[in-house]
């Protein structure tokens, strides 16, 4: 019997090679893939030892050495998109020399495999800032091991990693910017540069791991995964109008598509937030949001609230046909054929919103469920 090997259908294989001079080491990937970003690359050296991460699509590539010599952590990364695609991976040498070889491969060295296959890795990273978002709620910003470079696609979320008596237990969470305004400078500066990742994250009193979470102070450690998620942040650009259903902490995929549409990067017909939480005080970032409905002519926010006290004169309840109706008078999907639709919170809530928005007449390419 002859034996046929399968037909590779993934995308084309990515190759790398080195260059260098008295100063630096230069690591170059050439991937054909369209356009890559920075998003798309993952950069990590500690000691001698040294991977790269590349999203090519829905597989990963990854080169994986220990180097001959010691570089400083002085790493940088630099993506050009054209007919080929390349990253540069650029390491400053210790002191003027000629290298005489790179170094050894280790494990998934010049390797392809789907995203689904391969295994997430953690490094220890450091808290570097905690503040109190809401009563129950904190913005906590963590600083990446000085040899990691990591800029996290907008929608998707990394694994905070603690060890619970003995055992590794993992919880997913949306990378947010800290702030919707470009001004505030020093925390976008953090956020731009690829070694911060910033979090909001709800204690949870009876919660597994999230008291832990919150007990942490500034200079403590915890383990932070890569990034996952399916978000195709081109959707966001060829889409006219953008509606965001979000319930509690489901508000956390929306913040950056909220920053990228009012800070001037895109220009959206309309943006309308209609955000579902149990009472006032649960309202994340509701000045931010407030401020921004005044400022914005396109963007609008509306709060319903499903245990809201006698005094609350707005809208009450949960997600329902009667109140999305309501809500999205102004955007028939019938007028707004680029609509786009992005929902994120409880399951149940999920699930119960996914049902209405397509009765009320919009199709699956009009919708984007978060979930993780
Ligand atoms: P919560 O329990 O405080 O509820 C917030 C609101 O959700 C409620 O006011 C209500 O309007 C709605 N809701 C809750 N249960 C509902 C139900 N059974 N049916 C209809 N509506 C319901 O919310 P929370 O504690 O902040 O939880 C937020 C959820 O969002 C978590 O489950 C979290 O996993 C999820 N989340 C997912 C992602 C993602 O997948 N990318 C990101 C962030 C948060």
């Amino acid at each position: 019997p002859t034996f046929q090997v399968p037909a590779y259908e993934g995308p084309p294989k990515a190759r790398y090679d080195w260059y260098q001079n008295g100063e630096q080491v230069v690591i170059t990937v050439y991937a054909k893939c369209k356009n890559i970003r920075r998003e798309h690359v993952i950069a990590d050296q500690v000691g001698k030892t040294f991977r790269a991460t590349i999203y090519l699509d829905d597989h990963v590539y990854t080169i994986h050495l220990v180097f001959s010599y010691f570089f400083p952590h002085d790493l940088s990364v630099r993506v050009r998109s054209g007919p080929v695609n390349r990253a540069d991976f650029i390491l400053k040498k210790c002191r003027q020399s000629q290298w005489a070889k790179l170094g050894d491969p280790k494990e998934h060295n010049d390797h392809l495999q789907p995203v689904k296959e391969r295994e997430l890795i953690f490094r220890q990273c450091k808290v570097h800032s905690v503040s109190q978002v809401t009563h129950n709620t904190k913005l906590m910003t963590f600083e990446l091991p000085e040899g990691t470079v990591m800029h996290v696609p907008t929608g998707y979320h990394v694994y905070l990693q603690l060890n619970v008596n003995g055992v590794n237990i993992n919880r997913p969470y949306t990378v947010i910017t800290p702030s919707f305004s470009n001004k505030d400078g020093d925390k976008m500066k953090q956020f731009y540069s690829g070694s911060f990742v910033h979090l909001m994250i709800k204690i949870y009193r009876d919660g597994h791991l999230t008291p832990l979470i919150g007990n942490l102070k500034p200079g403590d450690r915890i383990m932070i995964s890569d990034f996952e998620g399916n978000f195709d942040e081109d959707r966001l650009t060829k889409c006219s109008d953008l509606v965001l259903l979000a319930a509690g902490t489901g508000f956390t995929p929306m913040v950056r598509l909220i920053h990228q549409t009012t800070s001037g990067k895109l220009q959206k017909g309309c943006v309308k937030l209609v955000f579902f939480n149990r009472t006032e005080e649960d309202i994340l970032w509701r000045n931010e949001l407030d401020q921004l409905d005044k400022q914005h002519k396109t963007f609008k926010f509306v709060n319903i609230l499903s245990e809201a006290d006698k005094a609350w004169p707005w809208l009450r309840g949960r997600v329902s046909e009667s109140n999305l109706k309501q809500q999205l008078t102004d955007l028939q999907p019938s007028e707004n054929p680029r609509c786009l639709v992005c929902i994120c919170g409880p399951t149940p809530f999920t699930q119960a919103a996914v049902k209405i928005v397509k009765s009320l007449g919009y199709t699956d390419d009009m919708i984007h469920l978060f979930t993780s």
